[in-house]
C-alpha cells in the first residue's frame, strides 16, 4: 500500500509561537517520510473556502480572521497565518475527497494539527478554524457522505468540536470520540485500551463512510503538555484504530494533531518520530495482515 500524504508549504506559517510547533511540523514530517523512503505520495491541498469555514462557524468570525481583525489561535493577527487556513483545512478536506474517490485508498494523510479546540465563534490554544467539522459539514452538505466518524486521540479533549456540533445540529450525523475526555494519567492506559476494544460495536452500528482520525503524538507519556501512553503503547493505538478500519471496510483519513516534545537543542525529532510511527502502523497493518 501507499499512504497519499496531503501537504505543502503553503500550510506552513510562522506561528510566532514558542510552545507549538504545528506551523512548522508538517514541513518537517513531509521531509523525514520522504528522507526515510516511506510508501507515501505528497499530494498538494486544494484551499477550502470562506464559505466553507461558515457552516460550521460564525460568520462575523470567519470574516473578522481573514481579514486579520480577530486574533487566530495562536494569539496573534498575522496576516501569514491568515492566509495558510483555507490550506489547512484544505488539507483535511481534500485527503477526505482522496479517501471517497475512484482509487479508494484505505488511508489517506493530512499533515494538519490538531483543529478541535476551535469553537463556533472563537480561536483557542493554537487551533482557529475546526478543520475536522468544517470537512464533515462540507462532506454532508454535499452529499459525499451520510454519516462521518471522528475519533480523536489527542491528549486533550476536542471541546470546540463538541460545542460546533451542539450548535449546529449535526451529532445524527456525526460520531465523535474525544479521548482525551476522559483517559489523561498511565493508570488509565488499560481502560484505554478497553474503550478502543469496544470501538467496534460503536462503529458497526453508526456505519460511519470514512473516519476522520486525530492521531496525536501529545498523547506520549514525555509529553510536556500532556502523556499517558509509551511509545510502544502509541503504537498499539494506531495500529488498533488502522485494522479496525480495514476490517471494517471503512477508509480512514488522520491527521498529526498535538506533539510538543523538544529535544535539547530545541529540535523536534522526537514528535516527527511518533507522528512517523502513526504512518508504520498503518503500513504495518496494510501491508502484513495483521
Ligand atoms: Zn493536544
Amino acid at each position: 500500500m501507499r499512504v497519499p500524504v496531503v501537504y505543502s508549504q503553503v500550510m506552513v506559517a510562522d506561528s510566532g509561537h514558542e510552545v507549538s510547533p504545528s506551523a512548522s511540523k508538517p514541513g518537517l514530517v513531509a521531509a523525514a517520510l520522504k528522507a526515510q523512503e516511506y510508501a507515501v505520495d505528497i499530494v498538494a491541498p486544494e484551499p477550502v473556502s470562506a464559505e466553507d469555514f461558515i457552516r460550521v462557524h460564525d460568520p462575523r468570525f470567519v470574516k473578522a480572521v481573514l481579514e486579520g481583525r480577530e486574533d487566530n489561535g495562536f494569539g496573534n493577527r498575522s496576516a501569514e497565518v491568515a492566509a495558510s487556513l483555507p490550506y489547512t483545512t484544505g488539507s483535511l478536506l481534500t485527503a477526505c475527497k482522496i479517501a471517497l474517490g475512484p482509487s479508494r485508498p484505505m488511508v489517506v494523510a493530512s499533515l494538519s494539527s490538531g483543529f478541535h479546540h476551535a469553537r463556533f465563534a472563537k480561536a483557542a490554544d493554537f487551533c482557529t478554524f475546526n478543520g475536522l467539522m468544517v470537512t464533515a459539514a462540507y462532506l454532508l452538505a454535499n452529499s459525499r457522505v451520510k454519516r462521518v466518524a471522528i475519533l480523536d486521540a489527542d491528549y486533550h479533549y476536542g471541546d470546540g468540536t463538541d460545542e460546533i456540533l451542539d450548535q449546529t445540529g449535526l451529532r445524527a450525523n456525526v460520531f465523535h470520540l474525544s479521548f482525551g475526555q476522559e483517559f489523561k494519567r498511565p493508570d488509565q492506559a488499560d481502560a484505554f485500551f478497553a474503550r478502543l476494544e469496544a470501538l467496534e460495536q460503536d462503529l458497526r452500528r453508526f456505519e460511519p463512510q470514512v473516519i476522520l482520525y486525530q492521531a496525536g503524538a501529545d498523547a506520549h507519556i514525555d509529553d510536556p503538555l500532556g502523556g499517558f501512553l509509551t511509545t510502544e503503547q502509541m503504537g498499539a493505538r494506531d495500529e488498533k484504530i488502522f485494522s479496525l478500519g480495514k476490517q471494517l471496510g471503512i477508509p480512514i483519513v488522520f491527521n498529526l494533531a498535538g506533539g510538543y516534545q523538544r529535544d535539547a537543542d530545541g529540535g523536534i525529532s522526537k514528535v516527527v518520530r511518533l507522528h512517523l510511527n502513526t504512518f508504520s502502523a498503518a503500513l504495518r497493518v496494510h501491508d502484513t495482515g495483521a
